[in-house]
């Protein structure tokens, strides 16, 4: 039984492994079982419309710009960075911002929806017409030519990988779009003090005042699933893999990076003792 030992949280914060309620939009496919779903290909199943529609109306991007900063931005310029590839576009956040900072930037998701809100959202901030690929990170060069000078992977996407050999070999899909002396940029949560640090960090990320709130529902070694709530009571979930920063250091450089430097947090959000993102940065050479 693959409930039974690891943790359960409530939202009253406390351990109760056969009492959490473990429930599911309809539309996001999770089956009988949501916590069996552990599997690399779900992702385009559970960013459903809906979920995604009311992210993004509620999240104001001015908001999200503000929170974010000139992070990576000031990052890829520092680095004389011209050309960027961003290999999770989700709703086209970082690739509009990309793209009004002057980058020559090219727009990959395997998730053909998302990439028609994001070019719908390219349209409506500032009239944007998005380079996109409808591609999936393990088979990126059967789609995506040329070199860049950087890939960012952003809004803790590569979380969204079940097994090792997926990542190794997104990681290497990356490596091999890159220039010689290129870089990558990816961040994911600290999962490393929600899985250490148990319910003390557990806490819950309120977005845009109150109005979307993020809690861990359920976590083990191989699994992380949040619960995302919305202002009319509905609520959806993201199935992720709880990425522990060293391990995910380990990886870059097994595919070859020569060096990793990682940061932490740059956006705010409660109670945060802890960084709540990570964001590493991998060098080619
Ligand atoms: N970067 C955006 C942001 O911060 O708003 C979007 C982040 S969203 C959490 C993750 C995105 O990664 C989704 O749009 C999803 O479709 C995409 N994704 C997840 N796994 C993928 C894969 N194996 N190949 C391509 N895209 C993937």
């Amino acid at each position: 039984d693959s409930r039974s030992g690891p943790t359960e949280v409530t939202s009253a914060g406390t351990v109760d492994n056969d009492q959490a309620e473990i429930t599911a939009h309809p539309a996001q496919a999770f089956g009988s079982d949501p916590l069996t779903v552990r599997d690399t290909d779900h992702y385009t199943n559970e960013y459903v419309k809906g979920f995604v529609e009311k992210w993004d109306d509620l999240i104001d991007w001015k908001k999200r710009y503000e929170s974010e900063g000139s992070f990576f931005v000031d990052l890829l310029k520092s680095r004389g960075v011209k050309s960027v590839l961003d290999v999770a576009t989700g709703t086209g956040f970082h690739s509009v911002r990309l793209i009004e900072e002057g980058f020559d930037t090219v727009s990959v998701d395997g998730s053909a929806e998302m990439l028609a809100k994001a070019f719908e959202n390219g349209l409506n901030y500032g009239g944007h017409i998005l380079r996109v690929v409808h591609a999936d990170w393990r088979w990126l060069n059967r789609d995506v030519h040329g070199e860049f000078d950087a890939v960012v992977c952003l809004g803790n996407s590569f979380t969204h990988l079940f097994s090792e050999r997926d990542r190794r070999k997104a990681l290497a899909e990356f490596y091999a779009v890159l220039k010689h002396d290129g870089i990558l940029i990816l961040d994911q949560r600290n999962y490393d003090s929600i899985l250490d640090n148990g319910f003390s960090s557990k806490h819950t990320y309120y977005y845009c005042g109150e109005e979307v709130t993020a809690e861990p529902e359920y976590v083990d070694d191989g699994l992380a699933r949040f619960r995302y709530r919305f202002p009319d009571d509905s609520q959806y979930h993201l199935n992720m893999f709880p990425l522990r920063k060293d391990y995910v250091r380990r990886l870059l450089r097994e595919v070859g990076f020569q060096r990793v430097e990682t940061y932490g947090d740059f956006q705010e959000t409660f109670t945060a003792e802890d960084p709540d993102f990570l964001i590493h940065v991998a060098e080619k050479s």
